[in-house]
């Protein structure tokens, strides 16, 4: 099973999940619910067998797919089982070629509950061997930033990605990536529907934004994202290479524990 989505399994048996729904599938993506079906005492959306299909290329991305301005989606009913079929779903997802290199998909983890949510790039080189997002150098640094930082856990808050598969040499995700793995990171939001999303980085920022500004430009204001508020800040990864960076970023992290108080 992938261990990322063990890890969630775990938490929603923990959390009295017993019935999951089905998993929405991409046309001629084979059930990706193999890994569900492994775990005790939570019952799977099917049966069926899994098989792995050919990396299918996306259709041309769509202008304005990522607007801010469209509405928001409807929460689910479960958002618990939402994020856990997600998770399932990307585990088997061959959507775009980023399928081609991985290791481990990395869905995300975190609180179904969780009113901030941290959005990175995509997993690195360790989240790929690990199959959890921000496990690295840069996650350390995230880590510093909750615990000490916000006097928070890991587990108070949900840890997403643009991309949920390592791009090669930890480059930038390419636009047809990040079309195509834009629906998961969609239904988290909705799922979670969090009292404040904090973009870490610009590819965060531009995928959330749809603005192609530089990151300086960004920071240091409350933007939108299908009404949930938005702050964009320095990724962990910059901050480790810049550090003088750090005092703008804790100015956005108490504008985030602000908007998260007030949500
Ligand atoms: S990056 Fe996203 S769309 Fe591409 S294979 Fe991974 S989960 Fe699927």
């Amino acid at each position: 099973m992938d261990p990322s989505v063990e890890r969630l399994l775990r938490s929603l048996q923990a959390a009295g999940v017993r019935r999951l729904p089905a998993p929405r599938r991409a046309p001629g993506a084979s059930r990706p619910a193999e890994a569900a079906r492994a775990a005790p005492g939570v019952e799977p959306p099917s049966r069926a067998r899994v098989t792995t299909p050919a990396y299918r290329a996306p259709a041309a991305s769509t202008p304005g797919l990522f607007s801010s301005a469209r509405a928001a989606p409807p929460r689910p009913s479960d958002p618990a089982a939402e994020l856990l079929a997600v998770a399932a779903e990307v585990a088997a997802c061959r959507r775009c070629k980023l399928c081609e290199g991985r290791q481990h998909a990395v869905p995300g983890e975190g609180s179904p509950q969780a009113r901030i949510l941290f959005v990175g790039e995509g997993p690195g080189a360790e989240e790929d061997r690990t199959g959890r997002p921000f496990v690295g150098r840069a996650g350390q640094l995230l880590d510093d930033i909750l615990v000490k930082g916000m006097k928070l856990a890991r587990q108070d808050v949900y840890i997403a990605n643009v991309v949920k598969c390592r791009p090669p040499g930890n480059r930038v995700p390419e636009p047809d990536e990040v079309a195509a793995c834009a629906g998961y990171l969609d239904r988290q939001i909705a799922a979670l529907q969090p009292a404040v999303i904090c973009a870490l980085g610009s590819t965060a920022a531009r995928r959330l934004l749809d603005d192609e500004r530089p990151l300086s430009s960004l920071r240091g204001r409350t933007h939108e994202f299908r009404g949930l508020p938005v702050i964009v800040t320095y990724h962990p990864a910059y901050l480790l290479r810049n550090p003088s960076a750090k005092a703008l970023t804790w100015q956005d992290i108490q504008r985030v524990m602000e908007l998260a108080r007030r949500g």
